[in-house]
């Protein structure tokens, strides 16, 4: 059943503002807004809006201010923590900035473009590339989400590492307040020390204060070449005295640098078509590692090639597959995306994407893999992700033959005492996918008080009437 407004005209009012077919009732056509990515949150909305001009998400906004009604945007509904899942009373408004999509500058000389939040970030690397520019953002979802969604989320993903996550790549932001105030902050400086850094608030806020309309974002050069291997190596701390190598042998060069275990391979060659093993030998731990820039002359491969050799003769690496071409390179990076892909195939995961220090993952890896094989026997940890970042995705799954239900009955449990390690390496339980619904409760449990009081605070002055995305990063009460 559709639920009502506390104000009756509040529909045919944005119906006005942006004509009917931009304010959708339709329940079959709402359905899959309101059912996350992992199918682990549903909620209910009152309509799905789609303005498409800030000045429409302004008058939006506006409307169910005085109405009170809450309002979750919604980029490419990639969140992983149920951070654009409406709850479940009805009475939300979902914002789809999915017709925000014009690319407003491109400035190569500046090195800039300044674009809507709705442009998906698949387009926005093709639209730097046109123009011989670099946007390096980029993670698996980057033909679905949208630019609002990655810097209201600060997404990380592959280049990290070099670039710096979503937080990295804004120099400014507009953005429609919870009171429907626009803020123009679409500046194209590099150095402006002129007070509070207000844009960073927004980044990461996840829609909790207020919309991100459009953005201006850092471009960089076309790396001239790209060198890419696939690698075993003989533990995890082998693996970090490869990843200083090779930082300094390609003069600070990594892109990324990708930890995956062996049943993670496993899995994806029986699972992901098109798997490969690029190695002849079984091994317990592998990485994938790419480095760009160079002068295009080769000398990245070679660099990068002389530290794996060095390394395999230090005993580090065990064995190593260098990319031949650019083709090969993708084999490697599709075997590491269907790492993801291929747990879905053997039943429940309980997931985690945590971040320690990079120096501490070694030790982290060893005291949580003990934690969870003591509390359910039999269970398969695929541990796989940034470790340049120091960013593991702890994922967990179902020991062979389990009943999922019970398994993933324990997902909070679980998480709690891998969190109770990390937190014991001053990590954090959530390094690039947000806080969202999933992690509120589990976020309050390691901030320090006075951290949460400060965030209150600031959504209090920001949005004292709780209109925006209410429930999720931050409780309240
Ligand atoms: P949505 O899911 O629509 O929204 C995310 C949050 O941002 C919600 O709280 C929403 O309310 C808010 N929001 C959306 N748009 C706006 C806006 N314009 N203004 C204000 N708030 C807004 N994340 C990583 O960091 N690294 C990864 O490597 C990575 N890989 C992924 C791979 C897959 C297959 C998937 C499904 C997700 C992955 N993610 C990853 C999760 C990641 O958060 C998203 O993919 C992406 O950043 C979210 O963009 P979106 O447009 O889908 O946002």
């Amino acid at each position: 059943m559709a639920p009502s407004s506390t104000c009756p005209e509040l529909l045919s009012q944005l119906g006005d503002l942006l004509g009917p077919r931009h304010v959708v009732t339709e329940r079959d056509e709402i359905a899959p807004r309101l059912i996350d990515w992992r199918r682990k949150y549903t909620g209910n909305a009152l309509a799905l809006v789609k303005p498409g001009t800030t000045a429409e998400v302004a008058a939006v906004v506006r409307a169910c201010a005085d109405c009170r009604t809450p309002i979750v945007p919604q980029g490419g509904h990639t969140s992983l923590v149920g951070g654009s899942t409406p709850d479940l009373d009805g009475r939300a408004v979902i914002l789809s900035t999915e017709r925000l999509t014009r690319v407003r500058d491109v400035d190569p000389v500046n090195n800039t473009m300044t674009v809507e939040a709705g442009c998906i970030l698949q387009s926005l690397q093709e639209e730097a590339a046109r123009h011989d520019r670099l946007f390096p953002l980029s993670l698996a979802a980057e033909g679905t989400c949208r630019i609002g969604g990655n810097l209201a989320t600060n997404a990380g993903g592959l280049n990290v590492l070099r670039y710096g996550n979503a937080r990295d790549q804004v120099l400014g932001l507009e953005v429609v307040l919870p009171d429907g105030q626009v803020w123009d902050g679409l500046r194209t400086l590099r150095k402006d020390n002129t007070g509070y850094d207000l844009k960073q608030l927004f980044v990461g806020s996840e829609g909790t204060l207020g919309i991100i309309t459009a953005a201006t974002l850092k471009l960089q050069p076309q790396p001239l070449e790209a060198a890419t291997a696939f690698c075993a190596v003989r533990d995890v701390d082998a693996a970090l005295d490869l990843l200083a190598r090779c930082q300094q042998a390609t003069a600070q060069s990594l892109t990324s640098f990708e930890l995956i275990p062996r049943i993670g391979i496993d899995l994806s060659l029986k699972h992901v078509a098109g798997s490969v093993d690029p190695l002849e030998g079984a091994y317990d731990w592998y990485v994938l590692v790419e480095a760009q820039g160079g002068h295009g002359d080769g000398g990245l491969k070679a660099a990068l090639e002389g530290a794996l050799m060095q390394a395999y003769e230090d005993g580090l690496v065990l064995d190593a597959a260098p990319a031949e071409s650019a083709a090969q390179a993708q084999t490697f990076w599709h075997l590491r995306e269907a790492v993801v892909e291929a747990q879905r195939h053997e039943g429940g995961s309980i997931k985690h994407d945590i971040a320690v220090p990079v120096s501490s993952v070694p030790a982290f890896l060893t005291e949580a893999t003990a934690k969870v094989h003591e509390m359910v026997p039999g269970i398969r940890p695929v541990p796989f992700g940034h470790l340049g970042d120091g960013n593991l995705h702890f994922n967990l799954t179902q020991p062979e033959g389990a009943d999922t239900q019970a398994f993933l009955a324990r997902w909070d449990e679980v998480n709690a005492a891998v969190h109770d390690i990390v937190a014991r390496y001053r990590g954090s339980i959530s390094a690039e996918h947000g806080i969202g619904q999933m992690k509120v409760a589990e976020n309050a449990r390691f901030k320090p008080p006075v951290e949460l009081e400060m965030m209150r605070a600031i959504k209090r002055s920001l949005d004292p009437g709780n209109i925006m995305n209410p429930g999720k990063v931050i409780d309240l009460d």
